[in-house]
């Protein structure tokens, strides 16, 4: 082999920060009950399939999409009820947007913040872009540290904070005040991430108007679009037009288009969805709740997180009985033993708890 083909290698070719991350796992789940990512259980009414079947069966995917999906964001302001003067930017999932807002911050040495334990492609991300990354423990309970943020704030400067609102995995929603309080006190740009906004009761774009350096960031996912990749971001024009650059111009394909457009003309089936996946929440909490050596944490988002004594073991039975959530024992000193299940049809959720029950007996 002529000796420069002999060099290329990974190793040698590319940056360290890749060669040291771990690929985002996604575990097979041909034939289980699967409640490991949150995901909306629920199929479409029929008529509505129809009505879908007969957009796709027309569309011209012959054509790129329109670049800059118009009819789309016009009814994304709609269901959102944006106020004149903020901007709406797409991604291809709301991990897109992540991306290219660090993208766009990343200068040599610039931070990206968020807290410890929450969404883990904030600091996969962060790594991506060569960015360095501050993760501020959350206290015990899973709430902010507000000392603790804003001593960090001051000394790493962030470009850039991410704050999941609900947070993944804990489920809670931060104290607004102190979110506020964080947003003042940055010196970049604070992303509010309403990821689970659909299951909350609380968000922060009535603030965007008061925080010219917030935005806020939502995805279609947990609302039964996980399929459509659909996310968006909301802000002051000043900021999306820069970050529209950066873009890549066709990220939402000619089928997400069409299919969310028509979903969001149908916005009351997903909310009544949310709705019932809020009631099931409850249900499923207050069993947790009543199984012995199991601590759940109460949640705000379309997903409980629970300790367990044994958890791998557990999560191995679980799986052994058909049913696959999520292990993050390992994931984070502050999630030790525990494991986070979404919420699923009533079904879904009984057999869940049963095998649970099982599970815990034999481990
Ligand atoms: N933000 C948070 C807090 C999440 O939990 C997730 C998905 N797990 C995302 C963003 C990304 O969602 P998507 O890329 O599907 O829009």
């Amino acid at each position: 082999m002529p000796s420069a083909l002999a060099a290329a290698t990974p190793e040698r070719l590319f940056r360290q920060e890749v060669l040291a991350l771990h690929a985002y796992h996604v575990p097979p789940c041909t034939g289980m009950v699967k409640l490991d990512a949150m995901e909306n259980p629920y199929p479409l009414p029929p008529q509505l399939r129809e009505e879908i079947a007969r957009l796709v069966a027309d569309a011209a995917i012959n054509r790129y999409p329109d670049a800059s999906a118009r009819c789309l964001k016009e009814k994304i302001r709609t269901v959102t009820g944006l106020t004149q003067g903020m901007e709406v930017l797409l991604g291809n999932g709301s991990d897109e947007i992540i991306q290219l807002l660090a993208l766009a911050v990343a200068r040599p040495g610039a931070t990206l913040l968020s807290v410890e334990p929450s969404f883990v492609m904030y600091r996969m991300i962060a790594a991506f872009a060569g960015m360095q990354y501050v993760g501020v423990p959350l206290t015990e309970d899973f709430a902010l540290d507000l000392h603790a943020m804003l001593d960090a704030i001051k000394r790493h400067q962030p470009a850039l904070v991410f704050i999941a609102y609900p947070n993944n995995p804990t489920g809670n929603l931060f104290d607004a005040e102190a979110i506020r309080q964080i947003i003042a006190a940055t010196p970049g740009l604070v992303v509010v991430d309403e990821a689970y906004y659909a299951f909350a009761d609380a968000s922060f774009i009535p603030m965007l108007a008061r925080y010219p350096s917030l935005l806020v960031m939502r995805t279609f996912s947990k609302l039964g679009m996980a399929g459509l990749r659909l996310g968006f971001l909301v802000g002051g024009k000043a900021w999306l037009e820069q970050l529209e650059k950066l873009r890549l111009p066709y990220n939402i394909g000619v089928l997400t288009q069409l299919v969310a457009e028509k979903l969001l003309q149908h916005h009351e089936v997903l909310l009544q969805q949310a709705e019932q996946i809020k009631q099931d929440r409850k249900w499923l909490y207050e069993r947790l709740v009543g199984t012995v050596d199991v601590r759940a944490y109460p949640s705000e988002a379309n997903f409980i997180l629970f300790h367990v004594a044994h958890a791998s073991k557990v999560f191995e039975g679980l799986k052994q009985r058909g049913v696959l959530i999520k292990n993050m024992n390992g994931v984070h000193a502050a999630l030790a033993d525990c494991l986070r299940v979404t919420v699923g049809t009533q079904e879904e959720n009984e057999r869940f708890i049963a095998a649970l029950q099982e599970s815990i007996h034999n481990s």
